[in-house]
C-alpha cells in the first residue's frame, strides 16, 4: 500500500510527542488522524482529522481505529515525577482503561499494525539505586519491580500486546522512551518534566535578574535525555520493523540532574546559583542501554543533548516571556 493510502490513526495527538508524530507522518505522506481529550495547546494540529475522544471508553476507541491501518497509541494520564509520584490510582485506572480498550478496539477494527509507547519506568528499582548504574537492557525488565503505579501499567500493557501478538498474529510494537524532551511540550503545570521545568526556571531567572534556581533533591540523580525529532524517527523506524519485542528508545549518555541545570544556564548566558530542596527524584540513576536498539534498527539517536536543549531553550523562554508580560499587563 503507498504512503498516501495508508490511514494512520496517532492517539494522544493533542500531547507532545503525539502532535510532533502528526507533524512527521504528515511529512512523509501518510494520511493521518488524531485523537486526544484536547486540542494541540502551541500550535494547530497537521493531521488530516482530529477528533476529540475520551479513551477510557471502548465504543470511542473503536470510533477512533474504524477505517485505520496503522494505529500509534500515545494517548495516556502522565506527568513529570511530581505527577507520577503523588496520583497511583488515577494514572492507574485512567491509563488500563486507554490502552485495554485501544488495543481491543484496534484488533476487532483490523488494524494492522499498533505500536504501543511504554516507558524506562518499567525497570525494576532494584537496578536503578546508584548514580552511577548499569544503562538498562531491555531483558533487565524481570523480575519486575517496575516504578510506581505508571510504570505497573505501562509493564502489564506490554504484556497485552505480546499476548496479542502470540495469540491471535497481531502485530504489535512496544518502545520504551527513556526522557524525551524538545520544544511544544508541557513547560509548567505540574505535569512537566525535568527538562522543561529547568529551562522554565532559569528563563525565569534571566528574565527576572533573580538567579536561585530550586533543584529536588542533591541533583546528583543521573538520567539520559533524548530530542523530540529522534523519538519521533525511532517510533517511526520501529513500525516499519517487524520487531515485536520491547524496545529501548534514548540517548545512552547520563547526566546529573544539576549537570543538565549548567548546561541549560550556559545556554540562557547566565550564572545560577542552585538550591537542593526537597522533591520527589524518582530513581537515584538511570540510563539506556541502545545495543539491541542499534541492532534491530541499525540506527540510534544521533542528537546530542546540547543541540537538543539549544533548540528547547528558546522556546521554553519564549513561551515564559509571554507569561510574564501578560502577569504584569494585569
Ligand atoms: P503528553 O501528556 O504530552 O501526551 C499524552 C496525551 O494523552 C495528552 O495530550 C492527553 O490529553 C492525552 N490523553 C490523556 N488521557 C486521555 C484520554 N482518556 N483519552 C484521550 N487522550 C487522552 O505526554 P507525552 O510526553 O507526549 O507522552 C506520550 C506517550 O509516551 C505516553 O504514553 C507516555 O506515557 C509515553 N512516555 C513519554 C515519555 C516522555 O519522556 N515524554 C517517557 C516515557 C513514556
Amino acid at each position: 500500500m503507498t504512503k498516501s493510502a495508508t490511514k494512520v490513526l496517532v492517539t494522544g495527538a493533542g500531547g507532545f510527542i503525539g502532535h510532533h508524530l502528526v507533524s512527521f507522518l504528515r511529512r512523509e505522506g501518510y494520511w493521518v488522524r488524531g485523537v486526544d481529550l484536547k486540542h494541540p495547546e502551541f500550535q494547530p494540529t497537521d493531521a488530516h482529522d482530529f477528533q476529540l475522544l475520551d479513551l477510557r471508553r471502548w465504543e470511542n476507541c473503536l470510533r477512533a481505529s474504524e477505517g485505520m491501518d496503522e494505529v500509534y497509541a500515545l494517548a495516556a494520564d502522565m506527568g513529570g515525577m511530581g505527577f507520577i509520584s503523588s496520583n497511583h490510582a488515577q494514572i492507574l485506572h485512567n491509563n488500563a482503561l486507554i490502552n485495554i480498550h485501544s488495543l481491543e478496539a484496534a484488533h476487532v477494527n483490523r488494524v494492522q499494525r499498533y505500536l504501543f509507547t511504554s516507558s524506562a519506568c518499567i525497570y525494576p528499582e532494584y537496578l536503578q539505586t546508584e548514580t552511577d548504574c548499569q544503562p538498562l537492557k531491555e531483558e533487565d525488565a524481570y523480575p519486575a519491580a517496575p516504578q510506581d503505579a505508571y510504570g505497573w501499567e505501562k509493564l502489564v500493557i506490554e504484556r497485552l500486546c505480546t499476548h496479542y501478538c502470540e495469540d491471535y498474529g497481531f502485530q504489535t510494537r512496544i518502545v520504551r522512551f527513556h526522557n524525551i524532551f524538545g520544544p511544544l511540550g508541557t513547560w509548567e503545570g505540574g505535569r512537566e518534566k525535568a527538562p522543561a521545568a529547568l529551562c522554565r526556571k532559569i528563563a525565569h531567572a534571566r528574565l527576572t535578574g533573580n538567579h536561585d534556581i530550586e533543584i529536588w533533591g542533591d541533583g546528583e540523580q543521573t538520567r539520559s535525555f533524548c530530542y523530540i525529532d529522534d523519538c519521533v524517527l525511532g517510533l517511526y523506524k520501529l513500525m516499519r520493523s517487524d520487531f515485536c519485542e520491547p524496545l529501548n528508545l534514548g540517548q545512552d549518555r547520563m547526566v546529573t540532574i544539576n549537570q543538565l541545570a549548567d548546561m541549560i544556564a550556559a545556554i540562557a548566558g547566565i550564572t545560577i546559583r542552585k538550591l537542593h530542596v526537597p522533591g520527589p527524584q524518582g530513581v537515584r540513576g538511570r540510563n539506556s542501554d541502545n545495543s539491541r536498539l542499534r541492532q534491530v534498527l541499525g540506527w540510534e539517536p544521533g542528537i546530542s543533548l546540547e543541540e537538543g536543549l539549544g533548540r528547547t531553550y528558546p522556546w521554553i523562554e519564549q513561551q515564559v516571556r509571554k507569561s510574564v508580560s501578560v502577569a504584569v499587563a494585569t
